[in-house]
């Protein structure tokens, strides 16, 4: 089975998230299932330098306003089909945004030539074998469907359209329309029109022949007007395609018996030597050193991630006798009041304003916990990563958290089945209340221990999604 998969970002050439992670990860797991996986991505800057063996596919005389050719090669690992295409994507920094901190103007033209090239190739229009399933992830990738279902007549290729987080839906207005390439009748309810404007990720949504996201409960909650951000309406009428897989983690790069990038490495039996790590985060966050309960977080500082009402439970964080080592990097106002917060508990909280890929496995290593209080979280990998390295997950009971994170409820505790600690609603009492409750836990250091365990032994690699992955292939495949 041959699958090609269309997206905006790969670890380890482009990351600016999870939808990364997945990609990067997906091709190696699939492989052990039997399915040839080949990414079809931009060509941006790290693109481009790290393609080796590149042999020219085809060359596009105007794709979307200049010449562009698409190149297929390995980089960094992963066999790709690069789309060299200058005028779009050869420009510094953030693959979305321009150094003014804003989308790119020509966003629309730059993700509707990722989704024209991929329907090209997957539906042979180019030459070559075609593809037996075209896998498009996130709004980036969604016009592929469109183009294949207006391709003028039948296609042997099947379409996967999968939703990492509905709040990203690519919309732009209705004057884009004409610069698309698409008869006039994809402009309509069964196309990409949406409320009178352009939505790429509606026009995947409508004409895929599957649905899926990255978790099941998140597959649930879309389908609801609180979570489903306008488009729940649409996916309600296409439940029956729909399914939610979570996401696994690269458990080569995430392996704590086996990582460069943390001070000691450690296992599930060697737990103590983790101690290290924990030293080395308070020298790295400035903080005293000590015993005590340690927290971790690695994030996007947004609304989202629930970090305005976590940087609110700081002062009740630190009055209940814990520190806190801090990560991420995003909205103005949260990130002043995170600072704010670390002035005030000066050797209590640590924070590190930035992305740094290596710190947040030293966070994942050290910490005594990780914290995610999502307001929503399609699937997140953080609380993931935190259960492989026994840094034990605080997270909001939504989406893939509620799904990966079993709760230590006095029942989950006896049966000894708890890996984390889960809260809802997400507001700053609950949370306050939460970060109370783990502070009772990890005194009870054998309780502790216990749990740390179940999660480093709990299976959060690719293995079980990359089958249920394949399962929907060849389901697909059948249809
Ligand atoms: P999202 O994609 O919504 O940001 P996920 O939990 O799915 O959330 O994935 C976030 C990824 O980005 C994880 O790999 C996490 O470790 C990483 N990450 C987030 N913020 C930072 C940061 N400041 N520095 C390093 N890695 C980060």
């Amino acid at each position: 089975m041959k699958v090609l998969a269309a997206a905006s970002e790969i670890f380890p050439l482009v990351k600016t998230g999870g939808l990364a992670d997945v990609t990067g990860a997906l091709p190696a797991a699939l492989a052990k299932q039997g399915v040839e996986l080949l990414t079809i991505v931009p060509g941006y800057p790290p693109v481009m330098a790290a393609l080796e063996g590149a042999a020219e596919l085809h060359a596009y005389a105007d794709l979307f306003g200049g010449k562009a050719r698409l190149l297929r090669g390995r980089a960094k690992g992963l066999e790709i089909i690069a789309i060299d295409a200058p005028h779009l994507y050869d420009r510094p920094g953030n693959p979305y945004l321009g150094p003014d901190g804003k989308d790119w103007p020509d966003n629309a033209r730059r993700f509707a030539a990722l989704a024209r090239a991929a329907a090209d190739v997957a539906t042979a229009k180019l030459g070559g074998a075609g593809a037996d399933i075209l896998h498009c992830h996130d709004w980036q990738a969604a016009l592929a469907p469109v183009y294949v279902k207006f391709s003028g007549g039948p296609q042997k290729v099947k379409t996967l359209m999968t939703v990492h987080n509905i709040a990203f839906q690519g919309q732009f207005p209705a004057s884009v329309f004409g610069s698309l390439g698409l008869p006039a009748q994809a402009f309509a309810i069964d196309g990409v029109e949406y409320y009178g404007n352009v939505c790429f990720l509606k026009g995947g949504l409508a004409t895929a022949d599957r649905i899926s996201t990255v978790s099941p409960s998140y597959a649930q909650e879309i389908c609801t007007p609180e979570y489903g951000m306008g488009l729940d309406g649409l996916l309600r009428a296409r439940r029956d395609v729909l399914s939610g897989i979570v996401n696994g983690i690269d458990d080569e790069v995430w392996n704590p018996a086996d990582d460069a990038l943390i001070a000691q490495t450690y296992t599930a039996k060697t737990l103590p030597k983790r101690l290290a790590n924990k030293r080395a985060v308070e020298q790295r966050f400035n903080l005293e050193p000590g015993e005590g309960l340690l927290h971790g977080v690695v994030s996007r500082l947004t609304w989202q991630k629930g970090m305005d009402i976590f940087a609110a439970s700081i002062d009740r964080l630190v009055a209940g006798g814990a520190r806190l080592a801090l990560i991420g990097t995003g909205e103005a106002g949260i990130e002043e009041a995170i600072l704010a917060a670390a002035e005030r508990h000066k050797g209590r909280i640590g924070v590190m304003l930035g992305y740094d890929e290596a710190l947040s496995h030293l966070v994942q290593a050290g910490c005594d916990t990780i914290l995610v209080p999502s307001r929503f979280e399609p699937c997140g990998l953080t609380q993931l990563y935190g259960l492989r390295y026994g840094s034990i997950p605080i997270v909001a009971r939504t989406g893939g958290l509620n799904d990966t994170v079993i709760d230590a409820n006095d029942a989950a505790l006896q049966a000894e089945v708890a890996t984390g600690f889960q809260f809802a609603p997400v507001d700053q009492p609950t949370l306050e209340h939460t970060l109370q409750r783990a502070a009772e836990c990890f005194a009870d250091q054998t309780l502790w221990r216990g749990m740390q365990k179940r999660g480093m032994a709990s299976d959060v690699s690719w293995t079980r999604s990359a089958s249920t992955y394949a399962q929907l292939y060849r389901n697909l495949l059948k249809a």
